[in-house]
């Protein structure tokens, strides 16, 4: 149970402070407001059992993926959405999946867009970086990210001055981009960053894609180096929002799947055409001999796939991918 004022997903974590009010949801679900990971609820069943104090399967870098997850999903909602819940099969996925914390240049490089997006709203300099700030960019610890910044500086893209803190020795205030960090801060904003995955454009919820996207296609890309971000694992169906369009922007290329004449995938796809990403498109054969896909696309590259013949498919796919990147 939550018996004292620490967060049950990112407690550990380096001591970070966390404030966390919960309040009984009826029986099995418990919300916790941290002001690291953010708004989301759990179920008394995770928390006694993975999440509980004393027997906790989870790691720090565990605990800071799906804090990292969680703080994505908490930006990403408008206040009246429903909250991302975190139940033991959460804690299964997050336990056994190869999904890591993004690279240290990638968290550098959304340390540096956090900072440019904070100036650009008010024109003066960040006085001190917020509780969430590491969560956000997906650094292990506050320490860690703190660490990025300083390395910031030092490399003259930061501007900033000690903050003399007791508590936290690295932190700076009065952070802001030096001309030098607006040049890159600029370069990421049009996507020019290389952060070595590709994003998927899909259906939400097509059982029949779904497995095949995550028995084969996922594992199989893997296995090729190529890793692929799911924006289910981040956002909802349906949702254009800031966080899906900064997972586009860093994305090396985009699959969009076609099968569903799906419109998300056809703006996904379209947005990242835009940035000048390769796009990969891919649909279901007995759905493209018989209707093709919309006629904008027709031209492109298209790769077909059949749920029995994974193997087939991949080859083609792989293939496909590494020649878009010439
Ligand atoms: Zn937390």
């Amino acid at each position: 149970m939550v018996t004292d004022n620490t967060c049950p997903i990112c407690r550990s974590i380096d001591g970070s402070p966390s404030t966390v009010s919960s309040t009984g949801l009826g029986a099995d679900r418990v919300r916790v407001d941290c002001d690291v990971c953010g708004r989301f609820l759990v179920s008394r069943s995770a928390l006694v059992g993975e999440l509980s104090y004393t027997d906790s399967k989870l790691d720090l870098t565990r605990r800071a993926l799906l804090s990292h997850r969680l703080r994505l999903k908490t930006e990403g909602y408008a206040p009246r959405d429903e909250l991302a819940v975190v139940t033991t099969e959460t804690l299964k996925e997050v336990i056994t999946s190869h999904d890591t914390l993004p690279s240290p240049a990638s968290q550098s490089a959304k340390a540096l867009r956090f900072v440019g997006d904070q100036v650009r709203e008010s024109y003066t300099p960040i006085r001190r970086l917020p509780p969430h700030f590491h969560s956000l960019i997906g650094s292990p610890n506050r320490r860690f990210s703190y660490r990025l910044v300083r390395e910031l500086r030092a490399q003259n893209l930061l501007d900033a001055v000690d903050a003399d803190s007791q508590d936290d020795p690295l932190a700076v205030m009065n952070i802001e981009p030096t001309m030098d960090g607006w040049q890159v801060y600029e370069s990421g904003q049009n996507g020019e960053l290389k952060q070595g995955y590709g994003f998927v454009a899909l259906k939400f919820g097509d059982e029949v894609l779904d497995s095949f996207l995550t028995q084969h296609v996922k594992p199989g890309l893997n296995e090729q180096g190529l890793r692929i971000i799911d924006l289910r694992d981040v956002s909802r169906a349906g949702v254009i929002d800031n966080i899906m369009r900064e997972q586009i922007r860093d994305a090396d290329f985009v699959l969009a799947d076609l099968s569903h004449d799906n419109p998300g995938a056809y703006w996904e796809a379209g947005y990242a055409e835009g940035l000048g990403k390769p796009v990969v498109y891919i649909c279901e054969k007995s759905k493209f001999d018989q209707y093709k896909t919309h006629f904008d696309t027709n031209h492109c590259t298209t790769v077909m796939w059949e749920s029995d013949k994974p193997d087939e498919f991949l080859r083609e796919l792989v293939a496909t991918i590494k020649r878009s990147f010439g």
